[in-house]
């Protein structure tokens, strides 16, 4: 038995391993090195889970070559050989069969699954490359859910009984490499709604009992507003876990609105970058109370929800509770009235070139 000084979970979202794959491989090296228990959760490759749905939709053999050769060019540009013939198989398979499934989106959830499944057999691949001895594991035989087919809750209590698998694997210093967002339902595969590993990712990191979940996409944390949308944003160094579940509740990208229950006031989530590896928000119960403002987008409109600040605005406000006020927007005006709201709140003490950056020791 090899002994390790703490435990960590950590997801890599779709566009870190796609185009961060190296990054994610030295970070993971690095943790287990410094002698930590490492599980990685990981996303389909980006665009892997959109070429899916229409694939599941049009069963195009241009679709199903496009998604193999996805696959094939990400390993040979790693140095490693993967073997996909098997679930090759078994998705052409499926996809033959929709009629055999006992709905459509049970056969839609299936056919998801492959992208995961490849994900985590890439990676796992190329660590076991490097010297670092790890394991694909498909979540279907870990994670149980309801019959929610698409958008599926995770049962904690029967998850739990199948986790000695991974902790077998953690005690002999292995690596396991874990598929988010899939799940099982009375033997059906089942998705936890899109973005779903970071909720995959919480669920090990409580059942698991880790020291932090990380989770690591292409930005460096939470900010007060969407930096691909809002000039000027600032990134959130230390948020609640009520803060963060209103915001994930309200539209926050960077954070599936399951993947703060089974976490709060246990395990905190560390949100950080993995190009050049850069931490730069933790969830836990300590906070700064910076306001930060979300947005969903609703047919032609928006919804944008201003957690934590009071600010009147000339649009009409739909919901209103304490910590948080909702207006609509028509979805045209969007990007500008973020914009407006966000100079409002921060005024012109906003600075792009923050660089708060947090270390936690972990
Ligand atoms: N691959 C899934 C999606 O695109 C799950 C995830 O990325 O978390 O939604
Ligand atoms: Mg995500």
């Amino acid at each position: 038995m090899i002994y390790k000084l703490s435990r960590i979970v950590v997801k890599f979202g779709g566009s870190s391993i796609r185009n961060s794959f190296e990054d994610a491989l030295e970070l993971v090296q690095k943790f287990w090195e410094k002698k930590s228990e490492v599980v990685v959760v990981l996303s389909a490759l980006k665009g892997v889970t959109d070429l899916l749905l229409e694939l599941a939709e049009r069963k195009s053999p241009e679709l199903l070559e496009e998604f193999t050769n996805i696959h094939l060019a990400t390993a040979e540009k790693f140095g490693v050989n993967i073997d996909i013939e098997e679930e090759l198989k078994e998705l052409r398979f499926v996809l033959k069969n929709e009629r055999a499934f006992p709905s459509k989106k049970a056969y839609t959830d299936h056919v998801f699954s492959f992208g995961e499944r490849l994900s985590v057999k890439l990676f796992s691949s190329t660590l076991n490359e490097r010297g670092i001895e790890s394991a694909p594991i498909d979540a279907f035989y870990l994670v149980e859910t309801n019959g929610n087919f698409g958008n599926a809750e995770v049962n904690l209590e029967k998850t739990k009984n199948n986790l000695w698998m991974l902790e077998e694997l953690l005690k002999a210093g292995k690596v396991p490499v874990v598929t988010g967002f899939l799940g099982k339902f009375n033997s059906l595969r089942t998705t936890l709604g899109r973005g779903g590993s970071d909720y995959t990712a919480s669920v090990l990191g409580r059942l698991l009992n880790a020291r932090a979940v990380l989770i690591m996409s292409d930005v460096k944390g939470i900010y007060t507003a969407n930096p691909r949308i809002v000039k000027n944003v600032r990134i959130i160094p230390f948020i609640s876990y009520d803060e963060a579940l209103i915001a994930s509740k309200l539209g926050l990208k960077a954070l599936h609105e399951r993947a703060i229950e089974p976490v709060k006031n246990r395990v905190p989530l560390i949100f950080g970058r993995t190009n050049k590896w850069r931490l730069g928000t933790l969830v836990s119960n300590f906070t700064l109370k910076i306001p930060l403002i979300t947005y969903k987008i609703i047919g032609e409109k928006a919804k944008i929800g201003v957690i934590g600040a009071s600010c009147s605005v000339p649009y009409p406000v739909v919901e209103q509770k304490e910590e948080y006020t909702c207006f609509m927007v028509g979805k045209a005006e969007l990007e500008d009235v973020l914009n407006e709201v966000h100079e409002v709140i921060f005024g012109e003490s906003s600075s792009s070139s923050n660089n708060s950056e947090l270390w936690a020791g972990i």
